[in-house]
């Protein structure tokens, strides 16, 4: 918050948004997911600003909570560099602040991602996992089982990546595949979707993916804030259900 003397919430502090290097990262419409974020509290009488980061300037280690979205391999590669030359990302999610990862941005704050060239880059290593190309794209809907506790609204967003990631032991899955490839295809009953790290919570969907899963936006946002109150939103509810229903 801004201001943490009044308490989470309180009239004078305004929850801070990082949207991260949506200059570079942010395909697909997912600079929304700041947006959803923002509003969900704002509908709610808790202020809120979305503070965007460019390439421009060093990412702030200040604010309460941080989204960051898809790229194209060349893109993803500047976003990368410009983290590990400016960790302020590492050092919000060293104190614990939510990070929400789309797609190139899992890649990223992974190990290490191999990109469809075939070039191999250190990732800022935020996440225990590795991606390497698939011999094809994963393009389509997905729909995923919750694993991460405190949600259980099944997961709906759209794929389209050329790479396939893998899990290290410090990671776990935000999801259990119920369509679509998630991670990794050809994996089948086993495929999973997203990692989840310490603070950091990653996927594949885009949609934007908060815009379909209010559950995971108010679960990031009750992590800065407390509980929330319910939050009736009857277009969002149709929007779910129709994307649920999609084949
Ligand atoms: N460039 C990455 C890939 O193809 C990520 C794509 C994306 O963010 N949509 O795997």
């Amino acid at each position: 918050m801004a201001d943490s003397t009044t308490g989470a919430g309180g009239p004078d502090s305004t929850v801070r948004i990082g949207l991260v290097l949506p200059d570079v990262m942010g395909t697909y419409g997912d600079n929304g997911n700041a947006v959803v974020l923002r509003q969900r509290l704002r509908r709610r009488g808790i202020a809120a600003q979305i503070v965007t980061i460019t390439l421009d300037e060093p990412v702030p280690d200040s604010l309460d909570l941080y989204t960051i979205g898809g790229a194209e391999d060349y893109a993803q590669r500047l976003a990368t560099r410009h983290l590990l030359r400016h960790p302020g990302l590492q050092r919000a999610v060293a104190r614990g602040a939510p990070v929400l990862a789309i797609c190139a941005a899992v890649q990223v704050l992974g190990q290490w991602y191999e990109t469809a060239a075939g070039e191999r880059v250190d990732g800022v290593g935020l996440l225990d996992l590795t991606t390497s190309p698939q011999p094809a794209r994963s393009i389509g809907e997905v729909l995923a089982q919750p694993r991460l506790p405190g949600l259980t609204e099944t997961l709906t967003g759209f794929e389209n990546h050329r790479g396939g990631t893998v899990l290290g032991p410090q990671a776990t899955a935000l999801a259990a595949v119920l369509r679509g490839d998630g991670n990794r295809a050809g994996q089948g009953a086993e495929g999973v979707e997203g990692a989840v790290q310490g603070s950091v919570v990653a996927t594949y969907l885009h949609g934007p993916c908060l815009a379909r899963n209010p559950q995971l936006a108010d679960l990031l946002l009750s992590r800065v804030v407390g509980e929330l109150a319910p939050l009736k939103l009857p277009e969002v509810a149709l929007l779910r259900q129709e994307r649920l229903s999609a084949r």
